[in-house]
């Protein structure tokens, strides 16, 4: 599919109008930012492995019945998706501690969670993207009650899947972001990216980071971590 005009450029990627007004083509970029983008890089060929790495995942989400944006792989770096509104909500979910949870509550990198943790983030750069509950967003009016409920659900379900599908790679889950939108039939369904860019993945045996904590601490390289992580996924035979 041909590119058109340019719609949106964020942090890690590109979007393009199609000739169909529901779909988006999404051109995954090189470029990896940290710290609220205090930290920059181009990272050569990151782009195409989060590209490959996310079609993976929304591609098992569907076939679980998640409902999601992917539709399918152009190419190596491009994806097309259907166009969404996205809600400025972003929906973390932890299973062990680490990042900001870690730092906040005090907590040991780590540490099993006894059950997986649900937060919300207010998605705005300005403010930081700061930490919210149900309450600051009914205040807000981001969402819906019911919709933030759905969310939730979705949320869970989405790790119940990935951590089975990671198992099967020999990568532990910690944590991972999600982003929610709706269609153009006003249906609710997963957005944007996951890939390690979004996740925190750590290789089962050795604990090693195989996400962009490689980048946020300078600890290696991130063509050969997220190289990995998709050999691996490829390799997975997804429970059916
Ligand atoms: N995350 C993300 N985008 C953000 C913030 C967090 O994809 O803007 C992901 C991050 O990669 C990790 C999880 O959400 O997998 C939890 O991040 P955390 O709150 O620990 O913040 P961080 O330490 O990444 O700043």
């Amino acid at each position: 599919m041909e590119s058109k005009q340019l719609v949106y450029e964020g942090k890690a990627k590109k979007l393009y109008k199609t000739d169909d007004a529901d779909l988006l083509l999404v051109q995954y970029k090189n470029d990896l930012t940290a710290f609220n983008g205090q930290k920059k890089a181009t990272e050569h060929g990151k782009g195409a492995l989060n590209n490959q790495i996310s079609s993976l995942i929304f591609n098992v989400l569907q076939t679980k019945g998640i409902p999601n944006h992917w539709v399918k792989q152009l190419s190596e770096d491009k994806q097309l998706v259907k166009h969404t509104n996205i809600i400025p909500i972003e929906v973390v979910v932890r299973n062990v501690s680490a990042g900001s949870l870690a730092k906040r509550l005090g907590l040991s990198e780590g540490d099993l969670l006894s059950q997986p943790i649900v937060e919300f983030y207010y998605k705005d750069d300005e403010l930081g993207d700061p930490l919210i509950n149900e309450d600051h967003i009914r205040l807000l009016d981001l969402v819906e009650s019911s919709v933030l409920l759905n969310m939730k659900e979705l949320a869970h379900q989405v790790n119940l899947v990935l951590i089975d599908y990671f198992k099967q790679c020999d990568l532990r889950l910690v944590d991972f972001k999600l982003e929610f939108g709706f269609d153009s039939n006003g249906e609710l369904m997963l957005s944007d990216e996951i890939s390690p860019d979004t996740c925190r993945l750590w290789d089962i045996h050795t604990n090693q980071k195989l996400d962009k904590d490689v980048f946020r601490q300078g600890i290696g390289s991130v063509d050969e971590a997220y190289n990995v992580v998709l050999e691996r996924l490829k390799g997975a035979v997804s429970h059916g």
